[in-house]
């Protein structure tokens, strides 16, 4: 029999009307190299302040993307975390790792159930399907976070080092998540080299997430495009939902 080819996983985060236009760049700069397997990571009120409105033109767009093939993901209600983290590991996890942006890290089960929910809800009446999966904004979930996700069996949740189905509990890939960072200086330069190395994993499951705040520095532009162009090489661009067939 022969082997299944390595495959290539790809998702814009933050998928907002707050961040419209670089949505727009990142489903061009992705697009061109695995067409419509993408997935999309959808905030249905980022930081309170940008709601997707049911019947807006936002909402129409995103429905679009659905049916031409993008794979829709719950990503948080709001994406920043709100709550004071009780352990001080998790104060310190969510400060250094995502600059306040880890909602679902500190919420107990009952507050993520309902954010779930809610999220699910807006986003299914509006793209008329089911949602894909749920994704955590910074892929930090807390127990609360973890229960809820098996609770409401939502079928494809990920994190920074594997991908698994919260409704029957299955590991579905292993392996980091490339993605890049451009908050500091540092950070950037540390998430180029970390590309460069990651791109050549030798990986059954290659994934690649790419964020609004990328398009505005070239440097990123330029090594998420060449980790791209190096990963199809060798690699068949799919969608989550395929690890789930196989
Ligand atoms: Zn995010």
């Amino acid at each position: 029999m022969a082997r299944s080819p390595r495959l290539l996983l790809a998702s814009i985060h933050d998928v907002s009307p707050r961040f419209e236009s670089e949505v727009d760049r990142l489903l061009d700069l992705l697009g061109a190299h695995v067409g419509n397997r993408i997935a999309l990571l959808v905030v249905p009120n980022h930081w309170g302040e940008a709601p997707i409105l049911p019947g807006s033109p936002f909402a129409g767009r995103l429905r679009g993307w659905a049916n031409g093939g993008a794979e829709i993901f719950l990503h948080g209600f709001y994406h920043r975390d709100a709550s004071r983290h009780e352990r001080a590991s998790d104060r310190l996890r969510a400060s250094l790792m995502t600059a306040g942006e880890g909602e679902f890290l500190g919420l107990g089960r009952r507050e993520a159930s309902a954010r779930i929910a809610g999220g699910r809800r807006l986003i299914e009446d509006i793209v008329g399907r089911r949602i894909d999966g749920f994704v955590a904004p910074a892929w930090l979930y807390g127990e609360g976070a973890l229960d809820a996700l098996r609770q409401a069996e939502i079928p494809i949740a990920e994190d920074h080092f594997r991908v698994w189905s919260p409704a029957n509990g299955r590991q579905l890939a292993r392996g980091p998540v490339i993605t890049w960072a451009s908050r500091t200086r540092l950070r950037l330069a540390s998430s180029l080299a970390a590309g460069g190395l990651l791109r050549r994993l030798p990986i059954e499951v290659l994934r690649v997430g790419v964020h609004p705040a990328d398009v505005s520095e070239s440097v990123l532009v330029q090594s998420i495009e060449k980790t791209l162009r190096v990963a199809i090489r060798s690699r068949r661009p799919a969608r989550y939902s395929h690890l789930l067939a196989a």
